[in-house]
């Protein structure tokens, strides 16, 4: 009998979460308060945050016990299955052993409910009454729209305007769950009608719609706002991944050689790669780890490592990270969670110290891997997740031509349900690569702030 899926029991699970800075070589740099350039302090962050989030983002502990109300609801749908792809790995006649993580198991079809649950609990815990948000492809959107209903807060989503018009099912999910979505830019903000007032009818960014939920946030003391990526607190919270994926690969009884991820912001391959870096730095195994980005949005492969803001309208703390430039609006590609225009500040930082690779792939090959996925695995992968597929083909296409029988871990970070649109392009001959100019590079990359 071959075994396809790894499975732990619902008593297996992870009770807490890893946090990989006291284990790194040196700590990441800090966040600058934008107008002095000094560190910020806790409380520069506590009219977004609440105050349990904020110590997350800055501790110093290697592990934070997940509370019993978060672990009650990630039971839902974890311990999520581990698979080995036979099928995949026949139809490429590798030696290769490839296995995914398949996150689309959870209520929003993808990692973020890992996320979403702890931050809608501890601001219920603080008093909070409503989250403001943005969301790309609408995944975000909907992990929180459906934690929010379970801890009993309002949620109000700014969806990025190309993918709204892209993707209304999305927009019914989340309304579904009990969110209001607008779309983003809006009429409601002052940095949505800025950006409208330079073109009417704009595509909208993840760095836009950032600046219309913060801005909101920032105004009223009931309502806090919740990111669905790049932060600390974020990775940590999608440790659990990582942390599951060790405990089945050791049932499968395999050490891993390669581990492949797709990064938009960078949490959901953080996620799976963090736990098993630990194990690489204390020299318990050795695996190579490989970040795919998009060619049109490609941070960690072309972008610098500066201070940048978060947002497009500069309302956000400096983050050190790899950036394009904070007001780079990438090509309206099918992946809306890879469109930002930065990288977490702590993978960025891993990324500097040499102990994490990446390559930028453009989407057709991309969507190509995505389907070749589907026929032989049965899964349809949300786009993201195919940037990983790729670089699990192309390594195991390397393996054949090696002979090398290694093991490649990847996180199918989400199914592509209510990605089908996008699928029709590819099938139909319409997706192109557009390639970005050097001069659009150029341009954005001149908006990084200059600091002293
Ligand atoms: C949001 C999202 C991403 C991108 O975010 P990361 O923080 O890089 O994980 C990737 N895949 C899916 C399915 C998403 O929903």
């Amino acid at each position: 009998m071959v075994r396809h899926k790894f499975l732990l029991d619902e008593e297996q699970m992870p009770t807490r979460w890893y946090n990989v800075i006291p284990d790194l070589p040196s700590p990441p740099p800090p966040p600058l308060h934008p107008g002095t350039h000094e560190p910020i302090g806790p409380e520069a962050l506590a009219p977004l945050f609440p105050m349990a989030l904020i110590e997350q983002e800055v501790t110093a502990e290697r592990y934070v016990d997940i509370p019993e109300a978060v672990l009650d609801v990630y039971r839902l749908w974890r311990p999520s299955p581990l698979y080995r792809a036979h099928g995949l790995e026949k139809a490429l006649g590798t030696p290769a052993r490839i296995y995914y993580k398949y996150e689309g198991v959870s209520p929003a079809g993808s990692h973020k409910p890992n996320t979403a649950v702890p931050q809608a609990y501890y601001n219920a815990q603080a008093g909070v009454r409503r989250l403001t948000t943005e969301t790309g492809a609408g995944q975000w959107g909907t992990a929180l729209a459906f934690a929010s209903a379970l801890f009993g807060l309002e949620c109000e989503v700014w969806q990025v305007g190309a993918s709204y018009d892209q993707k209304p099912y999305r927009r019914t999910m989340i309304e579904t769950f009990g969110g209001t979505v607008h779309r983003s830019p809006s009429e409601l903000t002052a940095a949505g009608r800025a950006v409208l007032g330079e073109r009417a009818d704009h595509p909208g960014s993840l760095g836009i719609a950032i600046s219309e939920a913060v801005e909101v946030a920032a105004q009223d003391p009931d309502t806090r706002y919740a990111l669905g990526s790049v932060l600390n607190h974020v990775l940590l919270h999608q440790t659990v991944i990582g942390e599951e994926a060790l405990l089945q690969l050791e049932l499968a009884g395999e050490t891993p050689d390669v581990v492949i991820g797709c990064t938009g912001g960078g949490s959901n391959f953080a996620g799976l790669a963090f736990p098993l870096l630990r194990e690489k730095l204390a020299g318990r195994m050795s695996p190579v780890i490989r970040a795919v980005e998009p060619a049109s949005c490609p941070s960690l492969t072309q972008g610098v490592y500066a201070y940048d803001f978060g947002d497009t309208a500069g309302m956000t703390p400096l983050m050190k990270m790899h950036t394009l430039g904070h007001d780079f609006v990438p090509d309206p590609i099918h992946a809306g969670g890879l469109r930002y225009h930065g990288m977490a500040p702590l993978l960025s930082h891993v990324y500097e110290l040499g102990l994490l690779e990446a390559i930028a792939v453009p989407q057709s090959e991309c969507f190509a891997a995505g389907v070749q996925f589907a026929r032989t695995e049965g899964i349809v992968p949300a786009p993201e997740p195919t940037h990983a597929l790729a670089g699990c083909v192309r390594e195991a296409l390397a393996c054949k031509d090696s002979g090398e029988e290694k093991v490649i871990v990847t996180a199918l970070c989400g199914h592509g349900h209510l990605d089908l649109a996008a699928y029709d392009a590819y099938l139909s001959g319409r997706m192109v690569d557009e390639a970005v100019s050097p001069e659009r590079f150029a341009s954005a990359l001149a908006g990084v702030p200059a600091l002293g």
